[in-house]
């Protein structure tokens, strides 16, 4: 699911604001994680949550 912070062109709307949450701010992107585009971060994250979905 999109989060609600997300702009359409890929901005947080909460990005300097103290109601962001911890978790993004301690984010640190990786190539591993992000990939080379939205589409291969996307693509990731789909694959990390089928490997990781409970039984
Ligand atoms: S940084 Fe966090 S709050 Fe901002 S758009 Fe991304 S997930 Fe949402």
């Amino acid at each position: 699911m999109r989060c609600p912070h997300l702009t359409g062109d890929l901005r947080c709307t909460l990005f300097g604001q103290p109601e962001r949450p911890s978790t993004c701010i301690g984010f640190r992107p990786e190539p591993e994680i992000c990939g080379r585009s939205a589409d291969e971060a996307m693509a990731t994250l789909v694959s990390w949550e089928r490997l990781t979905r409970p039984k």
